[in-house]
């Protein structure tokens, strides 16, 4: 069976989608040997553009421009769509209701992966929007798991970690004790695993050795688009 096309909608930021690349590839290789590699079609965004829609609110004008970029990945051959940002979910609703293949969503798979380790009090590293917004929380409440969030003088820090360095290629051990200290913090609080809930934040923690299992959205959500294209 031919191998299927992955759909990426990325560049925010580039730094996790190049992760995604060199992730999916990696994949693809191991299963299938010799020089195989992915068929995959990306859209990378000016992420600027993305930003400046973020801060000032403008969330149905992002939902219409990755809208537009599914429709034209898809027409292009995508098989299936993903958006490389945990963010960015918050319009994926409009960007799934443009195409007809089926989109591959961060939280779904994150939430197999946390069943499937019987972990259902997860800590959530993420940027504000999406420790703050809601649609994560609800969307996971719906796999019966309760997330739970850093504090208010918490999430500025980690938004501002993601925002001002990851996304700028800069990764610092002070803002890597931080992420560790907070996640003790949880830990004590009764958090059984921490989701890495944007992207750029395998940059920084590697999953495993850490003082709660880890659940990196980076390395499940490729690991779901080749196995979709791997039809497994
Ligand atoms: N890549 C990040 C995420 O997964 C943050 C960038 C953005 O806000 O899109 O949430």
């Amino acid at each position: 069976m031919a191998m299927r096309k992955i759909g990426l909608i990325g560049g925010m930021s580039c730094e996790a989608t190049a992760v995604y690349y060199r992730r999916i590839n990696d994949l693809v290789r191991q299963r299938l040997g010799g020089l195989h590699q992915a068929e995959l079609l990306l859209y990378s965004v000016d992420f600027q553009k993305i930003v400046d829609m973020q801060k000032s609110g403008h969330w149905d004008e992002a939902g219409r421009y990755l809208a537009g970029i599914g429709r034209s990945l898809e027409n292009a051959g995508a098989d299936c769509m993903l958006i490389c940002a945990v963010t960015m979910h918050l319009v994926a609703p409009p960007v799934e209701a443009a195409i007809t293949v089926p989109f591959i969503h961060v939280i779904d798979e994150t939430a197999k992966r946390l069943r499937a380790a019987g972990c259902t009090r997860p800590f959530l590293l993420a940027t504000r929007y999406t420790m703050e917004h809601g649609y994560y929380h609800e969307r996971m409440k719906q796999h019966g798991i309760d997330v739970m969030v850093p504090d208010a003088d918490g999430r500025p820090r980690v938004h501002n970690i993601i925002f001002e360095e990851l996304c700028n290629g800069k990764v610092l051990d002070s803002s890597r004790d931080a992420f560790i200290s907070l996640i003790e913090k949880a830990k004590s609080e009764g958090a059984d695993s921490v989701i890495f809930g944007c992207t750029e934040i395998c940059l920084i923690l590697e999953a495993d050795g850490l003082p709660l299992p880890g659940f990196d959205s980076t390395a499940i959500h490729s690991e779901a688009a080749v196995a979709f294209a791997l039809h497994e």
